[in-house]
């Protein structure tokens, strides 16, 4: 149940909790293990909101529009036409 929800959650749910993950599993200076499950740190669980963090952060940075000026061109003629006539 709960891994079906982690699979469907959005990618800010996925970020949350990646951030949840990064804040407690954190490895001890003290042992050199995580806080959170006792493993030799950086732990798996870690290494793996790591991953999700910061993939999950390079996609907003993505512009679909900018790489097709065409696309965003021809959606401000008819913009620019339509309100007269109607
Ligand atoms: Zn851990």
């Amino acid at each position: 149940m709960m891994t079906g929800t982690y699979y469907s959650a959005s990618a800010e749910q996925q970020l949350s909790e990646a951030q949840r993950v990064l804040d407690t599993h954190v490895t001890s200076s003290a042992t050199g293990r995580c806080v959170e499950c006792d493993m030799l740190g950086p732990c798996w669980m870690r290494e793996n909101a790591v991953v999700i963090f910061s993939r999950t952060i390079r996609l907003p940075t993505r512009q679909p529009g900018a790489s097709q000026p065409e696309l965003i061109n021809a959606r401000r003629i008819p913009v620019a036409r339509f309100p007269l006539a109607s």
